[in-house]
């Protein structure tokens, strides 16, 4: 906290800033009286999360479902060892990062799973949605309740060395149904599991994502509409005009397929990682340490800020607040549900 010397200090932290002609006093203004939500604060999330932060916009609300693994740290700029051998829930940690870079901003942290029945609480009252996730459903959801609600936002994704993003301007240029009708199906892509992710892509693409909320909070018109193909590593950069689809089912025809749909995964095998989420098929708000000292009988139980870490002889899971669980060293989706109905109860 800058306490008493902070006024005397404000003027000049965004000066570099304000004398660009492109966001200028009034433009500084504007990105000071706005909120956002990054849905995800992993990779690319997280990136866009500390560029916002620093350049001063108003109100930041995060969501997130994970917490920190050793094996986030080599592209996710929030976090440090401590976090991952403390499994601090990702929003937590980076809520404590982002308040000591940037004091003025409010930082409204949600460890939850993004899903059809908290999207549209998590983008009221926001003027800019970024995409900081890893799954299309997630995605599509985002896309569903902004075009609803007439939230503009950025979707952004990395794989290996590449990376894509789009702005999706509600009723005005392309959604994400109009470039891609339908998710891909499981399996059907690569993913990050599989094909590894290089950090500056993760770089370029969440500097794209924060230019475009940046550019969007501060009125700017887009240049041009379409998608952003990028490769660092092999130096290519690539701009697709998209039009809108005229039959899309989302932003011409205002079938909100992914939002109506209040079926939420009940497992969800994690990307990049060895575990599977367990989801309750209901909102819960758990009695943590009531919870805790029922578990404190079958094995070891350790708190980590929001959460809880129980270890037993089958296993490590971690335990969030909402009812979720992240069964480790696993990817068996049915012994992952077994253990949660066996510790968690069903
Ligand atoms: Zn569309």
């Amino acid at each position: 906290m800058l306490g008493k010397d902070r006024a005397a200090n404000a003027p000049d932290r965004y000066l570099r800033q304000r004398i660009l002609p492109e966001i200028g006093d009034s433009g500084q203004e504007k990105l000071r009286k706005s909120t956002i939500l990054i849905a995800g604060c992993g990779a690319i999330g997280g990136l866009q999360a500390e560029l916002l932060t620093r350049a001063g916009v108003g109100k930041i609300r995060i969501a997130d479902r994970d917490f920190v693994d050793i094996s986030n740290l080599h592209r996710q700029v929030l976090f440090n060892e401590q976090d991952a051998a403390d499994r601090l829930a990702k929003v937590e940690a980076a809520a404590r990062k982002l308040r000591s870079i940037n004091s003025d901003v409010e930082i409204e942290p949600h460890a939850v799973d993004i899903t059809p029945r908290n999207i549209e609480s998590l983008i009221d009252g926001v003027d800019f949605v970024l995409d900081g996730t890893d799954n299309f459903e997630t995605r599509y959801l985002i896309n569903d309740a902004c075009i609803k609600h007439g939230k503009t936002w950025v979707y952004g994704g990395v794989i290996a060395t590449t990376g894509m993003v789009m702005l999706v301007e509600p009723r005005i240029g392309p959604c994400l149904r109009c470039l891609v009708p339908d998710p891909p199906s499981p399996g059907s892509i690569p993913t990050c599991d599989t094909s590894g992710v290089l950090n500056t892509a993760v770089g370029v693409v969440s500097s794209f994502q924060a230019t475009a909320a940046i550019r969007a909070l501060c009125g700017t018109v887009p240049d041009r509409r379409g998608l952003i193909h990028v490769d660092p590593w092999t130096l290519s950069f690539d701009f697709f005009k998209i039009e809108r689809d005229s039959n899309c089912p989302c932003c011409i025809q205002d079938k909100f397929e992914f939002l109506e749909s209040k079926r939420t995964s009940w497992t969800a095998a994690l990307c990049g990682r060895n575990s599977v989420q367990v989801s309750p098929p209901t909102d819960l708000l758990i009695d943590m340490s009531a919870l805790r000292a029922r578990l404190d009988k079958a094995g070891r139980v350790e708190k980590t800020g929001l959460l809880l870490r129980f270890i037993s002889e089958e296993g490590e899971m971690v335990i969030f607040p909402d009812g979720r669980a992240i069964i480790m060293e696993t990817t068996d989706e049915a012994k992952a549900r077994g253990l949660y109905a066996r510790y968690i109860g069903t």
